[in-house]
């Protein structure tokens, strides 16, 4: 049977009103507002954006979606966990400062903000799963014990994933820092010297102290790098390269398996709502604003991820009339998809409900 996928064409340009309007119609078509308990405990996963990143879903955009909540619980919440990396996201202090100088707030939004892995993404619990590459996910207890999961994603390509949509918020999104490790830990990136203009800035941000300079250029220590991927996306010059379809299809496969483990936690519970509007190359990580690859197209909704992110990819690439991720980065990114579909997370085959 296919999986159902329901799209509304929107715009940033209709302004936030419309677009939370349109965001709020998408959710509820999920049903899934309508089975949610008094005092159910529910994790909205999102992403608050790194600092000095415009691309982020914004929290106007969610006015409708919160408002059918608090109709039901009073016990909702924003979440996120902290990153592997260096900047403002990597302890619950200051991205919880982050977020609301980025609109989200309690006196904003009416919701308070769990960074669902403690102060420094030392808080999880293991789900096990015994897959090809992940035998227990390491999950974000406060995601964890939640009743009912709703991830909020904003569609983008990715420097390691190729694409980064439902499966990798949740996936990556939702593990703890050491589960965000297990799924790194096999990405082993390389600097070319010849492109190397030995600027230092990825000895800067490498959180492993990786990286050292030497005879004219820098170089990683493989048996010190976490495979953060941090200074494949801050080296200007293109010099710091990983073994593409190799190494990504290995992290694709453990996002995956992780997105699983958090996955059948709420099961019949979990809803997907995929922002593809501010389409960017890279994801709300660069804390930078970005240019779109493509224009705004619109919200879909659903309860299979997979049918979710294969919509979302189909609809950007018939838009663009190419496959803008994999000229991004020479990434196979339906790896992903077609892994999620083999270990059930759910379905490559989905029918686009459309609605104005
Ligand atoms: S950021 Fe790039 S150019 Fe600069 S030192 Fe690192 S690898 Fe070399
Ligand atoms: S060398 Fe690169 S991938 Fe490895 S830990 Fe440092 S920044 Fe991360």
């Amino acid at each position: 049977m296919k999986s159902k996928v329901y799209f509304i064409q929107a715009n940033r340009r209709e302004g936030d009103k419309l677009v939370a309007e349109k965001a709020e119609r998408a959710f509820l078509a999920l049903g899934l507002h309508s089975r949610i308990e008094k005092d159910a405990f529910v994790a909205l996963k999102i992403h608050f954006g790194e600092k000095g990143n415009t691309g982020f879903i914004k929290p106007e955009w969610l006015k409708g979606i919160i408002r059918q909540l608090q109709g039901r619980t009073d016990r909702a919440f924003f979440t996120d966990t902290n990153t592997l990396y260096v900047g403002m996201r990597s302890n619950a202090v200051d991205y919880t400062q982050l977020a609301a100088r980025h609109g989200f707030s309690l006196e904003k939004t009416g919701l308070p903000v769990i960074i669902a892995d403690g102060l420094v993404g030392e808080n999880d619990e293991e789900v096990k799963i015994g897959l090809k590459r992940v035998n227990a996910g390491k999950i974000a207890a406060a995601i964890a014990r939640a009743d009912f999961l709703i991830c909020l994603n904003h569609v983008t390509g990715h420097v390691q994933t190729g694409l980064g949509a439902a499966i990798k918020n949740m996936g990556m999104g939702c593990a703890s820092r050491a589960g965000k490790l297990e799924q790194h830990s096999e990405v082993q990136p390389r600097i070319n010297p010849k492109a190397c203009k030995n600027c230092s800035i990825c000895l800067d941000y490498c959180p492993a102290g990786a990286i050292i300079q030497k005879e004219g250029s820098a170089h990683i220590i493989q048996d010190k790098c976490i495979g953060c991927g941090e200074c494949l996306v801050v080296c200007k010059t293109g010099a710091v390269r990983m073994r593409w379809d190799e190494d990504s299809a290995r992290i694709q496969e453990k996002m995956v398996e992780y997105a699983y483990a958090v996955w059948d936690k709420f099961r019949e519970k979990a809803g997907f709502v995929n922002f593809l509007l501010k389409i960017t190359k890279d994801c709300d990580c660069m804390a930078k604003d970005q240019p779109e690859m493509v224009g705004d197209i619109g919200i879909l909704a659903s309860t299979d991820p997979v049918a979710l992110d294969k919509a979302s990819a189909d609809l950007i690439i018939e838009r663009s009339r190419k496959d803008v991720f994999r000229k991004s980065y020479d990434i196979d990114w339906s790896v992903q998809l077609r892994h999620g579909a083999r270990i059930g997370l759910g379905s490559l085959d989905y029918e686009l409900i459309e609605s104005s």
